[in-house]
């Protein structure tokens, strides 16, 4: 914890110190500044932080002409449950097709459309993001539809994520 020192006399206080006990100087924390700083804290780390990502993420180049693998969704993350770092080694990185149905369509809080596909046990089981390019396409698609998608694996946070999607 910061050491808070009186403003007047100098002697250290406790934090929850109203007024000086030496020289009885009012204490006033600045509520204000740690609030503002607080919502800065929060925007870099939910906001600025994504979307610096995102841009840069925009700007590689992934190459779709031979994936590695072509394989469902449900297979994809049966593999994944069974053993992450094995399957981080085959698919972590590279280009894959994966086949599946289309559980939802959705957008997240930067802004980056992604499609569900689904697996027998799970309703969102392989998340693909699509770049802003892609929008239109994606937003056409129909949940129940099934429909093959490729794009670079980024291995599993919750559940298998692919990026920088096409169809
Ligand atoms: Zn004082």
């Amino acid at each position: 914890m910061v050491q808070i020192r009186c403003k007047k006399c100098g002697r250290e206080l406790n934090n929850k110190d109203k007024y000086c006990p030496v020289c009885g100087n009012l204490i006033k924390k600045n509520v204000f500044a740690r609030a503002i700083l607080f919502i800065i804290a929060v925007l870099i780390v939910f906001y600025i932080y994504p979307k610096l990502i995102n841009k840069m993420d925009e700007k590689t180049h992934v190459k779709y002409s031979d994936p590695t693998v072509s394989i469902t969704a449900s297979l994809l993350h049966n593999i994944y449950e069974q053993n992450e770092p094995a399957a981080d080694k085959k698919f972590k990185g590279k280009v894959v097709s994966v086949s599946g149905e289309i559980s939802s369509i959705g957008k997240d809080m930067i802004g980056k459309f992604n499609i569900c596909l689904k697996t027998k046990n799970n309703l969102c089981s392989i998340q693909c993001f699509f770049d802003k390019a892609h929008k239109k396409k994606v937003v056409a698609q129909e949940k129940g539809a099934y429909i093959t998608i490729t794009g670079r694996c980024d291995g599993k946070t919750g559940r298998v994520i692919l990026r920088k999607c096409v169809f």
